[in-house]
């Protein structure tokens, strides 16, 4: 026989304690909704000076790869075309993760941009490096320790160890004397992931072929707490060179990728892939855009037409 108290006993006693809970899910939700409407994650993209004259495109590129995401709101702050800006200063501590499209031969950035850039970047800011912003700054040691390694500018084996990896993936310092950064002819090359278990990389094809772009060789650096995920075998070097990696700087993670020459290299759904989810990975740790479907195979490109 039921108890009729035990009937009676059921709404005064679980129908607060499934109302506590379903407010408690309208506010999660609410909280929810209200956190992604109302905290994008905040990107900034320097640049003004770069021996690529297809720089203004590429950061009108890579800032709309990065909105389309939804994800991202961006802000652009443009330095003088020449020699050292005095009013480039930029409120770094406003952004998540800054992203660099400055190129070889940047005049040094003002003292005091450098060093509010260390404290942002050392406290747990995140720093995009893309193609020639690794050739930048060769005597700023904060800088070149951020970006693991660089080219050119005069960089050779007293900036530190050449980094790339055999065909295994096996690590190399090489310290032997040499130039710091070349490359040859622009090609189609195949990307080769070495972690696919990292936020960045997770769902890529192991093997994929990359649009025409310059595949940089030699590059060194200081080369300290760095990670390669993705190398690339060169035809000058017949290495195989980093092509996506990161960098811990302090508390901060810096995300690196040497591709990105042209506007038709940015086109490639796999550049567009990977500085949407390193700019993702660099400011929060982690990754929520997908691999795209148009992603390339390993015997195919894939791009996407840039149109303003
Ligand atoms: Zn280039």
């Amino acid at each position: 026989m039921f108890s009729l108290t035990g009937i009676v006993e059921i709404p005064s006693v679980e129908i607060p304690v499934i109302r506590r809970a379903l407010t408690c899910l309208t506010l999660l939700t609410l909280f929810s909704v209200a956190a992604q409407a109302a905290e994008p994650i905040k990107a900034l993209i320097v640049d003004g000076q770069n021996n690529h004259r297809v720089w203004p495109t590429t950061t009108k590129m890579m800032k709309s790869y990065l909105e389309d995401t939804r994800l991202f709101t961006v802000d652009v702050a443009t330095a003088a075309p020449k020699g050292t800006d005095p009013n480039f200063k930029p409120e770094f501590s406003k952004y998540d993760v800054v992203i660099s499209n400055f190129g070889h031969g940047a005049a040094d950035w003002p003292k005091e941009t450098q060093k509010a850039f260390e404290k942002f970047v050392s406290g747990g800011g995140g720093f995009v490096v893309v193609h020639a912003a690794d050739n930048s700054f060769p005597n700023w040691i904060a800088y070149n320790q951020m970006i693991g390694i660089g080219g050119w500018g005069g960089r050779n084996e007293k900036s530190g160890p050449y980094v790339y990896t055999d065909a295994d993936g096996k690590v190399i310092r090489d310290t032997s004397p040499g130039r710091g950064g070349n490359h040859g002819a622009q090609w189609e090359f195949p990307v080769i992931v070495r972690d696919k278990d990292h936020p960045i990389t997770k769902g890529m094809p192991t093997e994929w072929l990359h649009a025409k772009d310059e595949l940089y060789d030699m590059l060194r650096g200081p080369g300290q707490n760095m990670h390669i995920l993705a190398t690339a075998e060169s035809n000058v070097t017949n290495r195989h060179e980093p092509m996506i990696f990161t960098i811990k700087y302090g508390k901060g993670r810096v995300f690196h990728t040497p591709m990105g020459h042209a506007e038709y290299s940015q086109e490639c759904v796999g550049f567009i892939t990977t500085i949407t989810r390193g700019t993702e990975w660099a400011a929060t740790g982690k990754v929520t855009i997908p691999v795209p479907d148009d992603f390339p195979s390993a015997e195919k490109t894939s791009s996407r037409k840039f149109a303003e």
